[in-house]
């Protein structure tokens, strides 16, 4: 049996009734930018977060560039965050000038070590940027706090990680900034890229909704120099639909992952690999379910062999990318990060999974480690 990574054309026939009617209206009206659909959106964002203000942008790395610019982050401005994460964290980062300075990750949860936080500040630091990576909080009191002592902008990437809790907290809501993306592949995707800030302060929500118009106070009236960097009306309707399902979507990624976690238990395979760990202080939303094994390239080769979808979330960490070298960081100078690039690999969890299909997962997985093969 084949089984796909994520097959959004799954969710898109149980929703289609749902948002085409809709959409054939948007396009009668073809009025696109901004308007009705995104305010409207923003608002059932503002209820699903409570109190928080939000504003559709076009990316995730939209969301994070506007963010670090309104936090302040200038040419020169070091910026601590993770090197195991996807390229768009430390590429917004240096998009404004600043230094990302990678500090090494917890070998458990992927996310930033935050005891290894305070020996990376220096005078030049401005802000902290963790990564709720793979949909789990990142240690954010410990980071809240270190970031209080420094007087620095905390800047939380929720990309992958939109509905999960820290504490009970939605992450994004925690720092200063929140940073979604809605690339198609998140929990919440649209029809193409989309991204959104979440906000505390009512003067940083104002600038930024100035900033995403080229910065423009009144009608060709501008303040300052922004960007062009909405959320279009098309991705802000089907956004809106699709939140509804949200949180039934997370509950569903969770019972998969479950269900991996107590069958590798049962069949004695986790004495070859090892399951996520999720603190109990966080609720995980499972963007990816991802094991780690030091037997990760011969597992893939396998699966890929057998049709069972995998892939590998991140296979560089961004300290020894190319377009970085110019750092200074070596091989060794994060030894955690870089054995994660080497052991993990991320299995399907997507909500649709059938009971069937993981099952086809987890008989591989078993034939691979426990078979012949061994
Ligand atoms: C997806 C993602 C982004 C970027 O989002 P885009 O919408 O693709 O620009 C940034 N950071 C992380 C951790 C992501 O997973």
């Amino acid at each position: 049996m084949k089984v796909p990574l994520l097959d959004l054309k799954r969710q898109y026939k149980y929703l289609k009734n749902d948002i085409l009617p809709g959409l054939n209206e948007l396009m009668e009206a073809q009025t696109f930018i901004l308007g009705e659909p995104l305010g409207r959106f923003e608002r059932a964002i503002g209820d699903y977060f409570e109190t928080e203000y939000a504003l559709g942008v076009a990316s995730g790395t939209d969301a994070l560039i506007l963010a670090l610019d309104q936090a302040g982050v200038k040419p020169g401005d070091e910026v601590i965050t993770t090197p195991f994460t996807f390229f768009a964290t430390a590429g917004a980062i240096t998009r404004l000038g600043a230094v990302p300075v990678f500090v090494d990750i917890n070998p458990s949860t992927y996310n930033m070590d935050v005891n290894l936080l305070a020996e990376k500040i220096t005078p030049k630091t401005k802000a902290i940027l963790p990564v709720h990576l793979f949909g789990q909080s990142a240690d954010m009191d410990f980071i809240m706090k270190v970031a209080l002592e420094h007087d620095l902008q905390v800047i939380e990437d929720a990309c992958q990680a939109i509905g999960a809790t820290y504490k009970g907290n939605k992450v994004g809501t925690i720092g200063d900034f929140g940073a979604f993306s809605f690339f198609p592949s998140k929990n919440l995707g649209g029809f193409g890229d989309g991204g959104m800030i979440t906000v505390k302060d009512y003067d940083n929500y104002t600038r930024l909704k100035a900033m995403r118009m080229h910065g423009e106070t009144k009608k060709y009236s501008h303040d300052f120099v922004g960007y062009n960097s909405r959320l279009d009306s098309l991705q802000a309707f089907v956004l809106e639909k699709k939140l509804k399902y949200l949180n039934n979507w997370h509950e569903m990624r969770r019972d998969h992952a479950q269900k991996y976690n107590t069958a590798f238990k049962e069949r004695g395979l986790d004495e070859f690999l090892t399951a996520p760990y999720e603190s109990s202080v966080n609720y995980h939303i499972y963007n990816q379910y991802t094991i780690r094994t030091k037997q990760r390239d011969d597992l893939k080769a396998f699966l890929d062999e057998q049709g069972i979808g995998n892939a590998i979330y991140y296979p560089i960490p961004l300290h020894l990318q190319k377009c970085f070298e110019h750092l200074g960081y070596k091989n060794g100078d994060l030894p955690d990060a870089e054995a994660a690039c080497l052991e993990v690999l991320s299995l399907p969890v997507f909500p649709e999974l059938t009971s069937e299909e993981q099952e086809a997962v987890i008989c591989a997985l078993e034939s691979f480690f426990k078979g012949n093969r061994k």
